[in-house]
């Protein structure tokens, strides 16, 4: 991801060079509702006003922003762009020389980036029981945790150990609550790891996230090396925690019909409540049972 965003910042460069100064009037695209719309020119104006930007709007400055975006993990980027130049529009802030031309390709460029990016997570494998025997006593325990997680790898990178607080009953650990930063914020939330096994012995087949460690308080933080190298020894990316994740929600979902597990699931992997994602990031549901993940396939 890193290396197509470095892409975006790139070709801002050298379209710089091609700018001529004949001005026509730049044509401008509009998507959306109005609430939408405008909660996307908020973060427009927050976003300027971050980075200081002042004065006419270049294709190159739009074009930072949808890396910024890009990187955030914004699916809808090309609404947020949009709804950017239709305000500037309207103030007539917009640098106009070559703006229809460099505009398109930014928008070319954006869609491509984005379509390569859902493609490869959603097919990431998940990571499935037949892959422990390769892992390292580490590995398996992260392993673990992060499919009962499903956030993202920057959400999970960010993790200190000073942000996992265990809840114990008595003196019994039952789970840990985690204070993680919220998706495209830098405001805080709340997830919770609870035991599954209760009680039980039989780890193998229960997964627990709280009991699989060997002590979950130092669990995190976790290195990206640790978390490639557990994705790759599982044959999958770093998508395959997320992946694991929503597939196993998305059988107790197709077994229950229960709205609350797709809500849970949602809510962990940081969509918005309804969003599409959830079905479309596990498709092939029907490929996989609970047996086949490496997660916990019974209600503790
Ligand atoms: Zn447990």
């Amino acid at each position: 991801m890193a290396q197509r965003v470095t892409g975006l910042f790139f070709k801002t460069q050298q379209m710089k060079k091609k700018v001529n100064f004949t001005r026509p009037t730049p044509q401008v695209f509009n998507e959306g509702s109005a609430k939408t719309d405008n909660s996307q020119k908020k973060l427009w104006r927050q976003y300027k006003a971050q980075k200081c930007i002042s004065g006419k709007i270049t294709v190159a400055a739009l074009r930072d922003y949808a890396a910024h975006l890009v990187h955030e993990g914004f699916n809808s980027t090309l609404c947020y762009i949009s709804a950017a130049v239709s305000m500037e529009a309207q103030g007539g802030n917009l640098e106009t020389a070559h703006f229809d031309r460099l505009y398109k390709n930014l928008r070319r460029s954006i869609a491509a980036v984005l379509a390569r990016r859902m493609m490869i997570a959603k097919k990431a494998p998940p990571l499935g029981r037949m892959h422990l025997s390769v892992l390292s006593g580490r590995q398996r325990e992260i392993a673990i945790v992060l499919c009962a997680l499903g956030l993202r790898k920057d959400t999970v990178l960010a993790i200190k150990r000073k942000q996992v607080f265990l809840k114990v009953k008595g003196t019994t650990l039952v789970g840990a609550q985690l204070s993680v930063r919220q998706d495209k914020t830098n405001k805080l939330r709340t997830v919770h790891l609870d035991c599954t096994c209760n009680g039980r012995k039989e780890k193998d087949h229960v997964f627990c996230p709280v009991h699989e460690p060997k002590d979950l308080a130092k669990v995190f933080p976790i290195t990206e090396a640790e978390l490639t190298g557990t994705a790759t020894s599982c044959e999958t990316s770093t998508h395959g925690f997320r992946r694991t994740h929503c597939l196993a929600s998305r059988i107790r979902y197709e077994a229950e019909k229960n709205s609350a597990i797709a809500e849970a699931c949602r809510i962990r992997q940081g969509w918005s409540s309804n969003s599409p994602e959830y079905f479309k990031y596990s498709m092939d549901v029907a490929q996989y049972t609970l047996g086949d993940l490496l997660v916990c396939h019974r209600e503790g």
